[in-house]
């Protein structure tokens, strides 16, 4: 029997990645559903070579995404429509695998909607998880739902792990089964080597130049500030049920080496690979089979060099107040993710400076009072109130 897939977010960096991993293994897996915010084009072009039953989109997309489906004689497809279309989907009975590639908070509700109905979900919407943190993890053990990660870091994290290791209990966050640490790297992003001075004045562009990775802008922009490390440290304590205190981030430039788990008898297990996200795609969704990504295997004397070092928080704050915020607990992860997606949507559109992304959210993480994350209403309503607060700083700091 092949296993029946649904993608949110089927036209961006990840959606278009797993199409190719699933297209490879078509033996495998069949699309059953597919979801799109914008670029209807796109999403028909994935219509006609994927056939799947649904199809989500906007309300106001509807039309567009029918006439484009007639045109093409595909009106079969059912169009579902915004949160409503997208949870149904996340938890259809005909579904094995969610893929969870909505990029934002806009990912919560359906990647938890296919968590609640005990799914295998591939997580690549570290927002999602970042904002409910204990809820995600929670629901995934009530529900038995299989919460793998496609996150690079993560999954590398995943893959040095003892086999075990997500069914051992660990209530107190300490590592467990002879683990000492784990080591999140980080490429350093396009300005790992920019004199701070000059960050005030870098571009959208620039700063969507990732030196390793093509991915989407906010990521991208994510990755600049080192915001992506923050969220993704905050990802890999809730994943892995372990304080951030055992978490050390390292820059390694190349992006070979995944990321590493550290035992104490003195061993360090790294994963490494070549830079696509098609190898993390394939092992979550074969785990814990193993699958052609379409991905060439590392050459050693190409990559003959890998290099390390500490990150600089004092150039990139975001980093610091990810930390922070996961130190600090409760509703405080939610504002730091809700704050950075007004701020980089802002210096996206030219309204801030880029060292005013990381200020916007120290700002809003300060002006809020911090309290217990204990129902998705509190997270969804501060998200909703950081977001306001964060756009006056917008307003007041400009350019
Ligand atoms: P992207 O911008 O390329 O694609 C985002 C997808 O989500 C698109 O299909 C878009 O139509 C859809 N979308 C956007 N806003 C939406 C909304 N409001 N409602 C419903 N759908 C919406 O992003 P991406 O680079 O593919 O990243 C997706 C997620 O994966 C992000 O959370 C990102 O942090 C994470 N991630 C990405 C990479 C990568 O290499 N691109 C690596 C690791 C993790
Ligand atoms: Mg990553």
């Amino acid at each position: 029997m092949k296993q029946s897939v649904c993608i949110l977010g089927a036209t961006g960096s990840i959606g278009q990645s797993t199409l190719k991993v699933l297209e490879k293994n078509s033996n495998k897996y069949s699309i059953f559903a597919v979801t799109a915010y914008s670029r209807m084009h796109d999403l028909v072009d994935i219509c006609k070579k994927f056939l799947p039953k649904i199809a989500v989109v906007p309300e106001e997309k509807k039309d567009e995404l029918y006439q484009l489906l007639k045109l093409n004689r595909l009106e079969t497809i059912e169009i579902l429509t915004d949160e409503d279309g997208l949870t149904t989907v996340a938890s259809h009975n005909d579904v094995d695998v969610v893929m969870a590639a909505i990029v934002g908070a806009a990912g919560l509700i359906p990647t938890l909607a296919a968590v609640k109905a005990g799914k295998r979900v591939l997580l690549a919407n570290k927002e999602a998880l970042v904002m409910s943190g204990d809820i995600m993890m929670q629901e995934a053990k009530k529900n038995s739902a299989l919460l793998l990660p496609v996150d690079s870091e993560h999954n590398a994290i995943f893959q040095c792990l003892p086999e075990n290791y997500m069914s051992v209990e660990n209530n107190n966050n300490e590592p467990k089964l002879g683990i000492s640490r784990v080591l999140l790297t980080a490429s350093g992003g396009p300005f790992l080597n920019t004199p701070l001075a000059e960050l005030a004045t870098v571009t959208p562009s620039q700063a969507c130049k990732h030196p390793n990775w093509s991915m989407g802008q906010k990521v991208s922009i994510d990755s600049a500030t080192l915001m992506n490390k923050g969220l993704e440290l905050i990802e890999a304590c809730h994943l892995f049920a372990i304080s951030e205190r055992f978490v050390t981030v390292v820059v390694h430039p190349q992006s070979i080496i995944h990321s590493m788990v550290q035992y104490i008898d003195g061993s360090t297990i790294a994963q490494m690979g070549n830079p696509d996200m098609c190898t993390p795609i394939a092992h979550a969704l074969a785990w814990p089979k193993r699958i052609d990504a379409g991905v060439s295997a590392l050459d050693l004397f190409v990559n003959n060099k890998l290099d390390f070092q500490a990150p600089d928080t004092k150039k990139f704050p975001a980093l610091r107040l990810a930390r922070e915020s996961m130190q600090a607990g409760g509703l405080a992860p939610a504002i730091l993710n809700a704050a950075n997606e007004i701020a980089v949507d802002a210096f996206l559109k030219d309204k801030i400076s880029f060292t005013n992304i990381s200020n916007v959210v120290e700002e809003t993480l300060n002006s809020l009072e911090n309290a217990q994350a204990n129902s998705l209403e509190v997270i969804l309503d501060t998200d909703q109130c950081a977001r306001n607060i964060a756009q006056t700083y917008v307003t007041k700091m400009g350019k």
